[in-house]
C-alpha cells in the first residue's frame, strides 16, 4: 500500500501520552482521507511505555513500532524513524503533544503547494519555566548567528519533509546529530509555518539541563567551527598584548620604574594564560572525541524489535 504521511513520534517513558497521542493524530490524519502511519520510536523506555506501544499496535496496523535496545537519545530516536519511515512526507513530532497534531494539516497544505520542508516555528510556549524558554531563545539566536547554515530561530524538529529530503538525510550518517540543522543544511524549498506551543498533556521533560547542554554542544560543532576560531582569537590578543607589553615594561625597568615587579603580576598572567590554553584544549577535545566517536563507526542505534512488515 502507497503511504502518503509517515508520523514519527519518539518516546522515552511517556506512558500516559501515549492513548491521547494515537488519539489526536488518528483523528487528524483520518480526517486528511490519505494513507498514514505513525511510527513509535521507543527510545528506552523504562516505565511501560514499550508494552503499552506493543499493544497499540495489536490493535492497529497503522501504528509501526520500533523499539530501541537501550536509550539512544531523542535526536537518534529520530534518525530511526527516517529510516523507517515509508510516506512520501514525513512529520516528526513530540510525543507529549506539546506540538498540536492539528498542526500537521497545516504543514501539509504548504506540502502541497511544492515546498519540501515545512518546519512549524514556536510563536508562543506554554506551560515552560522562565528558565527554560530564556535558555531555548538564546540556543536558538546564539546558533543562528554562529554557524554557517541559517537554522532557523524558535524552531524545534516538529516539520514536515519530503521524501527527497528524507532520502538525503538517511544518507547523513554523523553520530552527533542535530536533525533540525541537518535538514536546513539540505537545502531544498523551505517554509516555516507557526504554531502555538502547548504544556505538556502528562509527565514531565526528558531534557534536563544537562542533556539540553549537549544538544546546544553538539549543535555548535556539527555546524561550526566558531569555539576553534575563538581559541585561535584568544591567541592572538595574548600574543599581540606580549608584543607591546614587553617593549614598555623593558623601557620602564631600565628608566627605573618599579611599576611591573612583584610576583602578583606574574601570577595574573600566569593564571591567565594557563585558562586560556586548557580551555583551547577543552575546545579541541570536544572536536576529537566527536572525530574518535565517527572513526568507530558503531551503528547509531540497535533495534530490539522492528515494525514486521519493514525491509529496513
Ligand atoms: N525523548 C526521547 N529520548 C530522550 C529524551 C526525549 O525520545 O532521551 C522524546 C520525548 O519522549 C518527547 C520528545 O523526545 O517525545 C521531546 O522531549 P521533551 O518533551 O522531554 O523535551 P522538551 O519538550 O521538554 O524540550
Ligand atoms: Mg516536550
Amino acid at each position: 500500500m502507497k503511504i502518503t504521511y509517515s508520523i514519527i513520534a519518539p518516546i522515552y517513558n511517556e506512558i500516559d501520552n501515549l492513548p491521547e497521542l494515537y488519539r489526536r493524530v488518528k483523528e487528524v490524519m483520518d480526517a486528511s482521507n490519505e494513507t498514514w502511519e505513525l511510527i513509535l520510536v521507543d527510545d528506552g523506555s523504562t516505565d511501560g511505555s514499550t508494552e503499552k506501544i506493543r499493544e497499540l499496535a495489536q490493535q492497529d496496523k497503522t501504528i509501526r513500532p520500533v523499539i530501541f535496545a537501550r536509550n539512544f537519545g531523542h535526536m537518534v530516536a529520530i534518525t530511526a524513524g527516517w529510516d523507517y519511515a515509508r510516506g512520501d512526507a514525513v512529520v516528526i513530532i513530540d510525543a507529549d503533544l506539546q506540538d498540536p497534531p492539528e498542526v500537521i494539516l497545516e504543514l501539509a497544505k504548504k506540502w502541497k503547494e511544492g515546498y519540501e520542508v515545512v518546519y512549524a516555528v514556536r510563536s508562543e510556549r506554554e506551560g515552560e519555566t522562565w528558565f527554560k524558554k530564556v535558555t531555548a531563545s538564546l540556543f536558538y539566536r546564539i546558533i543562528y548567528k554562529i554557524t554557517d547554515v541559517k537554522i532557523p530561530v524558535d524552531t524545534g524538529d516538529f516539520r514536515l519533509m519530503d521524501r527527497k529530503v528524507v532520502n538525503v538525510l538517511k544518507q547523513m550518517k554523523e553520530r552527533h546529530r542535530f536533525p533540525r540543522g541537518m535538514s536546513a543544511w539540505v537545502g531544498f524549498k523551505q517554509i516555516g509555518v507557526t504554531y502555538k506551543r502547548a504544556a505538556r498533556t502528562a509527565g514531565v521533560t526528558k531534557y534536563p539541563f544537562n542533556k539540553m547542554l549537549r544538544l546546544a554542544l553538539n549543535a555548535i560543532t556539527s555546524f561550526s567551527y566558531f569555539p576553534l576560531q575563538v581559541a585561535t582569537f584568544f591567541g592572538f590578543l595574548s600574543a599581540g598584548v606580549a608584543i607591546f607589553a614587553i617593549p614598555i615594561v623593558a623601557i620602564l625597568r631600565i628608566a627605573g620604574s618599579h611599576f611591573f615587579e612583584g610576583q602578583t603580576t606574574t601570577l595574573i598572567s600566569v593564571l591567565f594564560l594557563g585558562g586560556v590554553q586548557l580551555i583551547s584544549l577543552g575546545i579541541l577535545g570536544e572536536y576529537i572525541g566527536r572525530l574518535y566517536d565517527e572513526a568507530k563507526g558503531r551503528p547509531l542505534y540497535i533495534v530490539r524489535e522492528a515494525p514486521e512488515d519493514t525491509d529496513n
